[in-house]
């Protein structure tokens, strides 16, 4: 497992590297259709290039453009080469990659890693070890003085983040793993994507790090989330700081 995490570190670095090495007008050029038929944009392909020959055949590899590539190993590294590619492309500072290493589900992820590329910012979890932020233990808010949710608005959402506007203070950022990276360090108490369109490499290292951090991730349906490794899955996505949280949330939505 060390060196899984060793390879895991060694990974996100060298695409931390590589993007902001790169001309940033070439982001948005389609290269071809992913493994989950959506196309490739020029930035995942090169992120997901370099991870995979770093990750070579240490381990099984799920990854957003590539699929699956089974290389008879026992955990599997899963792969967001770029989280928030829009904002990459369209050149908003908040985006990332995101990797976990594990065997079949969520719940059974031992390692996540998330890094923000234009702050640098380093988020990890180890099960049953905590969750850091560059290297200093974090939690969730506990403080409901000022609330903030992260919702996915516009297109991407629908009527149940869009009747919870109206409460609190809301942000949309558009990078799934980094808005549950915000709840676990604390900065929100909430992120909620409604519709079943996020999969296993969006979300598996953000849930390790959410709930190491004392929060909880469920679907939309109010259910403890926890799916097979899986491209071919979509799911909703609503990690809480508490369950007075997702309580409040529950009760806008109703
Ligand atoms: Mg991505």
């Amino acid at each position: 497992m060390d060196k899984l995490i060793d390879i895991a570190k060694e990974a996100i670095e060298a695409i931390d590297k590589r993007i902001k090495k790169e001309d940033k007008n070439k982001f948005g050029i389609e290269i071809e259709i992913g493994a989950d038929g959506t196309p490739t944009l020029y930035i995942d392909k090169v992120a997901e290039e370099i991870a995979l020959d770093i990750i070579g055949k240490e381990a099984n590899i799920l990854s957003e453009e590539i699929g699956y590539i089974d290389n008879g190993k026992e955990y599997i590294i899963v792969l967001d080469p770029i989280d928030g590619t829009r904002n990459a492309f369209h050149g908003i500072p908040f985006y990332g990659i995101s990797i976990a290493i594990g065997r079949k589900n969520i719940e059974d992820i031992e390692y996540g890693i998330v890094k923000n590329i234009p702050t640098g910012d380093v988020y990890e979890a180890f099960k049953d070890d905590g969750a850091f932020l560059n290297g200093k233990r974090i939690e969730v808010s506990k403080d409901y003085s000022d609330i903030i949710y992260c919702l996915t608005l516009g297109e991407s959402g629908n009527e149940k983040t869009w009747k919870l506007v109206e409460l609190h203070t809301i942000r949309a950022m558009g990078a799934a793993a980094l808005e549950m990276c915000l709840v676990a360090s604390g900065a929100i108490h909430a992120y909620f994507m409604p519709k079943e369109s996020l999969r296993v490499t969006d979300f598996a290292a953000g849930c390790l790090i959410v709930r190491e951090a004392g929060g909880e991730v469920y679907n939309a349906n109010g259910e403890i989330l926890n799916v097979p490794l899986n491209l071919n899955i979509r799911s909703s996505v609503l990690a809480v700081a508490s369950n007075e949280i997702l309580k409040k949330l529950i009760g806008g939505v109703k």
